[in-house]
């Protein structure tokens, strides 16, 4: 039936949507920014600098990865260690070398070919990913939200570092050379600043009836 690609920057709400729209549709769902942290621990670990981009691939080429509720790499659950400030940090300059992306939008394909239907989030899936999906959809929401919907992740407050290392990913993400987060053409554009997730499936689901699609 098709693909449901969620394009937009942290804390915009991306994986609660996707999630809550995925169980409401009984779809599976694709956290492809879990596949570029996966990477970037991995960099960490082997001591891979953020600049070396053929070692970086080779990371990405030859790790085992599954995406699921858990994230589960070479056979460890990192679901957490994915998630830490140490990744945070290194994640947008190892997400911007080509060769890196074209590893993982490989992999993306090969999922979104062997899924008929499913919900997947990133930066570039409605311009570079699957331009054809059946609704693409760009979320957004006023920093001080994402900020706090951030920390809350972490189960901290928001504080002017942690916006300020948001703030930084962005912007790298925004204006990088490859595939950078931008609106895709026929994006769904939904400012979640003072939505709830129900408001914000509701929308998507109202979109995707139009296109034929009922859960
Ligand atoms: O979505 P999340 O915040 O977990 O993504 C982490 C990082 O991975 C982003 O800041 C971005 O640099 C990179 N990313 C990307 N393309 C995607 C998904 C994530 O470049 N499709």
């Amino acid at each position: 039936m098709g693909h449901v690609a969620i394009d937009g920057p942290g804390g915009s709400g991306k994986s609660t949507v996707a999630a809550a729209l995925a169980k409401r549709l009984g779809w599976e769902r694709l956290d492809t920014g879990a596949m570029y942290r996966a990477v970037a621990l991995l960099a960490l670990r082997h001591h891979v600098a953020v600049a070396d981009a053929p070692a970086l691939a080779e990371l990405a080429r030859a790790m085992e990865l599954e995406v699921g509720e858990q994230v589960v790499l070479d056979g460890e659950d990192v679901t957490t260690q994915i998630r830490s400030e140490a990744v945070d940090a290194v994640v947008s300059p190892i997400s911007a070398h080509p060769a890196v992306r074209s590893e993982l939008v490989a992999r993306q394909r090969t999922w979104a070919a062997a899924h008929d239907t499913g919900v997947v989030e990133g930066r570039d899936i409605g311009s570079v990913v699957l331009p054809d999906a059946l609704l693409k959809v760009y979320l957004d929401a006023h920093p001080d939200v994402r900020a706090a919907r951030r920390a809350g992740q972490r189960a901290a407050a928001p504080d002017a570092a942690l916006r300020a290392a948001l703030a930084q990913r962005d912007a790298a993400d925004s204006t990088r050379a490859h595939a950078p987060l931008l609106i895709a053409p026929g994006a769904l554009v939904i400012d979640s600043s003072e939505l709830g997730v129900d408001e914000v499936v509701e929308r998507l689901l109202a979109a995707l009836e139009e296109r034929g699609v009922r859960p």
